[in-house]
């Protein structure tokens, strides 16, 4: 018998093609945002070339300055890269200075736009990006809108879309009024929502790992899985994000929205094809099917944690009540642990543990699958302990691995069981991608492919799903004993429930 060899057929793939030339307008151009994640994918999409040459970036914001200041502080943001396109990149760059305020007026804006299109021969499509305060969305639409930058077919051509960053509206309620407003000026089509974490390449592959196999799908529910763990976990604090952090806290930061995601990518089903709307239509189905928080409920389900001084990398760290801008009464949990319930056929009862927190040891995300032990133990009157089950661990960050545990007699005993792993790792066999989560989702964005956005009836299912939780939260009177604290560079508290 010939041994098997792996298929040696080209790779089947679906590539980026190239972008249409088209204007990308950044509120927020002087931010970090801009500075840390937008400027650098825009460059490596310009040094790829997949974003034409002949497209234009308009940074939009408070400060004053100039285009040439402007461009100083791009390159800046993108040192360190093959600068051989810089000049060319540079000179696509644009920069206009207003208040996003009522009293303000984009027309000046608008006509500069018209004008920079004329001359580049571009065909009117253009992408506004809101890399700004969550507090100044409403307004900064209402004002696109009003100057009329919201309509599409302008002088006969070009399309108009809005990308927007989490958090989409505070709780509900204000992420349906942030949703009118939006609606008012772009349809539901045009509507960006971004979550960075769906566009990474390894939690893209959760889908194919599950639904390009055979091998998995037949096990992935209740009859075979015990539980799931979710873990995202961040060994940097709040950094400079005081303000931020202590009106949201970690269930608004992290649980809302990329927690939901993973949790939706283990858990759907398989679309019957790889197309926006019917993978977006699944993740919903789940969102929709999560056991809601009851008061009977009340924290049986839910660990919060928050973390004091600590050890990180062998460097003593602050608490977080200690961080500047932070009370030193602050109640805000930087940490949680949540167990939750998709209440469908394929796992009913199977509890999906999901955690996140700052401050931890160690930047992790993964998606742990915890199997059933085997119905049976034949070993049972020759071995005390029982069989230790498999775990399918979906590594995710820092290792992007795939690891399947399993038992094996080790050798020489007469039974002694031990697991052992199967272990895939992407960057043995890939060199990292060429596109990163930005880059990939500017790119989607420009070719209008809205599959690793969020749509309004995903961000509004998830809101009701965590408004119980957070109403516990923000409003018991015993929160103080409710919020457990943790040492910086430990897992968070000790649980001893769930
Ligand atoms: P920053 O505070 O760093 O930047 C805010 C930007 O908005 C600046 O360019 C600022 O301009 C501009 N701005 C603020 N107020 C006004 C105003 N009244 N009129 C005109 N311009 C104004 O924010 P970030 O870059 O950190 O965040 C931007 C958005 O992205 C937020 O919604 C955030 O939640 C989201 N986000 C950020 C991430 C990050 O890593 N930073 C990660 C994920 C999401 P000026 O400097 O001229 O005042």
């Amino acid at each position: 018998m010939q041994p098997i060899e792996l298929d040696k057929r080209p790779e089947s793939c679906l590539i980026y093609g190239i972008a249409n030339p088209c204007s990308i307008v950044v509120f927020g151009a002087t931010g970090d945002l801009t500075t840390r994640k937008l400027a650098p994918a825009l460059y490596n999409l310009y040094l790829q070339g997949v974003l034409p040459e002949s497209s234009i970036i308009v940074g939009v914001a408070r400060s004053e300055m100039s285009d040439d200041q402007f461009r100083m502080r791009i390159k800046e943001a993108v040192a360190g890269k093959d600068m051989s396109m810089w000049e060319k990149f540079a000179a696509a760059l644009y920069y206009h200075s207003t208040q996003f305020d009522h009293s303000y007026s984009l027309s000046q804006l608008s006509e500069r736009l018209k004008n920079l299109e004329k001359e580049r021969n571009l065909g009117g499509d253009r992408v506004f990006y809101l890399a700004i305060p969550p507090s100044l969305y409403n307004v900064t639409v209402e004002m696109i809108g009003r100057s009329g930058l919201s309509r599409e077919n302008f002088d006969g051509n070009g399309w108009a879309r809005i990308v927007i960053e989490k958090p989409f509206g505070r709780d509900f309620k204000t992420a349906v009024e942030l949703n009118k407003t939006l609606q008012k000026h772009f349809d539901e089509s045009r509507i960006f929502r971004i979550d960075h974490y769906l566009a990474k390449e390894t939690v893209q592959n959760v889908l194919m790992l599950r639904f390009a196999n055979t091998i998995f799908e037949p096990l992935w529910n209740r009859m075979f899985i015990d539980h799931v763990q979710i873990t995202a976990a961040e060994s940097i604090g709040i950094e400079s994000r005081a303000e931020y952090y202590e009106d949201s806290g970690i269930l608004r930061d992290m649980f809302q929205n990329h927690m939901m995601q993973l949790l939706a990518l283990t858990a759907m089903e398989p679309p019957s094809e790889l197309q926006a709307d019917y993978v977006r239509d699944e993740r919903c189905k789940i969102f929709r099917s999560l056991r809601p928080f009851s008061a009977e409920d009340d924290f049986r389900n839910i660990i919060l944690g928050q973390y004091g001084p600590g050890t990180i990398d062998g460097v003593g760290v602050r608490g977080y009540r200690e961080e500047p801008g932070v009370s030193a009464a602050s109640m805000t949990p930087t940490f949680a642990t949540m167990k939750v319930f998709v209440e469908n056929w394929r796992w009913n009862g199977v509890p999906f543990y999901l955690t996140s927190g700052k401050r931890l040891g160690e930047k992790l995300t993964e998606i742990v699958i915890h199997f059933r032990t085997v119905p049976h133990s034949m070993f049972r009157n020759a071995l005390q302990e029982s069989v230790t089950p498999n775990i399918l661990t979906l590594g995710i960050y820092p290792d992007e691995t795939v690891n399947l545990t399993f038992q094996i007699n080790s050798p020489g005993s007469k039974i002694c069981l031990r697991s052992v792993a199967m272990d895939f790792n992407y960057n043995e066999v890939y060199s990292l991608s060429n596109l990163d989560a930005y880059e990939r989702l500017l790119l989607d964005c420009i070719q209008g492919d809205q599959m690793l956005f969020w749509r309004q009836d995903a961000v509004e299912l998830c809101w009701s799903f965590l408004e119980p939780v957070l109403y516990h939260c923000e409003s018991c009177l015993d929160m103080d004993k409710r919020l457990l604290t943790y040492d910086a560079g430990t897992w968070g508290p000790e649980i001893n429930q769930l």
